[in-house]
């Protein structure tokens, strides 16, 4: 069992990680896209009750998922890094911003997500486990 800890860029707001996550996952979604300015979002899935954040500069903006239920997208009203997500498709469940982790050097997506909307030049190099949009059960 490892924990870890992570932050804003600011620093305003830190949170620590109790446990091993249950997943972790790369995220092509144009929302993803969208709140991170980039290519994906890397996430890792911790139990919401290993997650403790302490700081008093998070705002929430509540999107919509495709399955049509909210989700919670925390992040620092100083700095504007994205923190943490939270879906009401996946209650109990934490999904935090991996590259916000202090130490990122063992993270690695397992699989890719909503690659429907992977950018073009990402297909060629760039060989994972993808889903169309979320896996199957
Ligand atoms: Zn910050
Ligand atoms: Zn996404």
């Amino acid at each position: 069992m490892t924990n870890q800890t992570g932050q804003c860029l600011c620093g305003s707001m830190k949170y620590e990680i109790t446990g091993d996550p249950i997943m972790s996952a790369a995220c092509h979604c144009t929302h993803c896209q969208k709140t991170t300015g980039t290519a994906y979002s890397l996430n890792i899935g911790v139990p919401s009750d290993q997650f403790n954040i302490t700081g008093d500069t998070l705002t929430t903006y509540v999107d919509k998922g495709e399955s049509g239920e909210n989700l919670r997208r925390c992040f620092c009203n100083q700095c504007g890094s994205p923190l943490y997500t939270e879906a009401d498709s996946m209650p109990g469940m934490t999904i935090v911003k991996a590259g916000t982790l202090n130490d990122t050097t063992s993270f690695k997506p397992s699989v890719n997500i909503y690659c429907d909307s992977k950018m073009e030049w990402l297909k060629q190099d760039y060989k994972t486990v993808d889903f169309a949009k979320m896996p199957t059960e």
